[in-house]
């Protein structure tokens, strides 16, 4: 499905970034891993090294300071030709009551999760409207439907990535970029799994799939959005959920 196109993914190194990387591998896709370090960088090239040694790379720019991510994206477009997908995946969340909410916290959150998703989005849409084509998909969260009962910062930050795949879709349309996101619900990656036996138990029954969903299940809603499969479909959040209703 995404034979010839060149991908990068954000937090690729673990999670659903790194499903999302194996699957762009396993559908032709070239990759380029953007990690926070060097080192799981690295850790994740290794648990890739299955895969052709020309179709992955891995670079650690800071996601919200432009000049480091033009830097990183001029590197991929000259290693392998070009940018045809930019997934934003990287993110980190919270849970902390209002009440003991630190302002440093939130600018924190909104920092990765917000501003990194536009500085990334304006330098790959550069590239991508000079090619005539691209496609951009954001990892939002089903608590951008739903709100959350604590840590206001993690919903406040999907909204607005909910608020720039809308936006970003009618800006760009007209230069044949799509820009989509999935809504994932609770997803099986390293915080769920290291989760007591019985907790995961009570958080999927009253999912109507009886069960959180996995990290490859979320990579899969990721390519049929990144490829020409979903080619007349741009600003739509698809939820990856198992219908979960909070
Ligand atoms: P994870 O913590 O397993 O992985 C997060 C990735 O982001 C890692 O690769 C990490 O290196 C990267 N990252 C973190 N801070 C970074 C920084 N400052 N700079 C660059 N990269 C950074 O998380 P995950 O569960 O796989 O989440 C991935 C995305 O999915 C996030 O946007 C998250 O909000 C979203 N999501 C996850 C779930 C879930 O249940 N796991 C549910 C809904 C949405």
């Amino acid at each position: 499905m995404l034979k010839g196109m060149v991908a990068v993914v954000t937090g690729g190194t673990r999670g659903i970034g790194f499903a999302t990387v194996k699957a762009f591998l396993d559908h032709g896709a070239k990759v380029a891993v953007f990690g926070s370090r060097q080192e799981t960088v690295d850790k994740a090239l290794e648990n890739l090294k299955d895969y052709p040694a020309d179709a992955v790379m891995g670079l650690c720019p800071a996601l919200n300071n432009p000049e480091e991510v033009k830097k990183a994206f001029d590197e991929v477009t000259a290693e392998f030709g070009s940018l045809d997908i930019l997934v934003n995946n990287a993110g980190i969340s919270a849970r902390e009551s209002l009440f003991d909410y630190k302002p440093e916290d939130f600018e924190n959150i909104m920092n990765l999760n917000v501003n990194a998703v536009f500085v990334c989005s304006q330098a790959a849409a550069r590239i991508m409207k000079d090619q005539g084509k691209g496609s951009i998909v954001n990892v939002s969260s089903m608590v951008s439907i739903y709100g959350q009962a604590a840590g206001c910062g993690y919903p406040t930050s999907k909204f607005a990535v909910n608020g720039l795949t809308k936006s970003l879709a009618r800006e760009l349309g007209p230069h044949n970029i799509r820009v989509n996101a999935v809504a994932p619900g609770v997803t099986n990656t390293d915080m769920v799994a290291a989760l007591p036996k019985e907790m995961v138990e009570r958080i999927s029954a009253p999912i109507p799939l009886r069960r959180v969903g996995e990290p490859e299940e979320v990579a899969n809603a990721i390519v049929f959005l990144a490829s020409d499969m979903a080619s007349y479909v741009t600003g739509t959040i698809l939820s990856v959920d198992g219908a979960t209703q909070v």
